[in-house]
């Protein structure tokens, strides 16, 4: 036995973008009982069943971080054709999940739903996946209901339009809140370590503290000098 030698971690992930806006959905598992739960399903529902059947898993969840018809558009069809409940996000987001569908028809996806989830998540919840389980953040600014993903042992989190590389959520819909937002990721997100691995809601992965060296919004120099401006 080395003293290095690491236990293997319980869950796996894959992402598969969906909808023409490219939305991270990401099937996680349990690797113990191969249960699944699919994060942000915003369309392609056969798509997602098929990558589910493929990986051999059992769908348990289906996990929402925030009420955008790209993350939450497929979530009512998910659950109609599996039985499973959805879970997330936080209750200040029924208003964006009232808009799925007329959204839908403006933006060519006419089979996007609304719902109301069978358990709206809130700061410091815990939510099960087969027998490991998910810490849960609200993190307000891009919406006001928005909340995080987070598996402590991976270090892995589904951060959905909070943070990307090098970049951060858009504020500028009814609700959204600069400061809320930049306060949610440095007061909720960096203390979870620089070494969490994230799925951002678009684009490619990377890590709290990559983003806390080179991204614009967010680096520590960024945010240093933006306080000095401000006084
Ligand atoms: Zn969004
Ligand atoms: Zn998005």
């Amino acid at each position: 036995m080395s003293d290095t030698q690491t236990a293997p971690l319980p869950i796996k992930a894959v992402i598969a973008p969906v909808t023409p806006l490219q939305q991270n959905c990401t099937i996680v598992w349990c690797v113990k009982t191969k249960k699944a739960a699919v994060i942000d399903p915003g369309g392609e529902v056969q798509r997602l069943l098929h990558a589910i059947d493929d990986q051999g898993l059992t769908l348990e969840k289906i996990w929402i971080t925030h009420g955008h018809l790209d993350h939450a558009g497929a979530a009512s069809a998910l659950k109609a054709a599996t039985g499973v409940p959805i879970e997330g996000p936080h209750k200040d987001d029924q208003f964006w999940i009232d808009q799925i569908e007329a959204s839908g028809q403006r933006y060519g996806m006419p089979d996007a739903r609304g719902f109301t989830p069978d358990r709206w998540l809130d700061d410091g919840d815990v939510v099960t996946l087969g027998e490991t389980e998910f810490e849960v953040y609200h993190t307000p600014g891009h919406t006001p209901g928005h909340i995080v993903f987070f598996h402590r042992q991976a270090m892995f989190a589904q951060v959905g339009d909070v943070l990307f590389q090098g970049s951060i959520g858009r504020t500028d819909f009814p609700r959204g809140d600069y400061r809320q937002l930049i306060e949610s990721i440095t007061g909720k997100l960096w203390p979870l370590g620089d070494q969490v691995r994230f799925v951002p809601g678009h684009g490619p992965m990377s890590t709290f503290g990559a983003e806390r060296r080179i991204n614009p919004f967010v680096s520590d120099e960024a945010l240093e000098i933006d306080r000095e401006l401000r006084g």
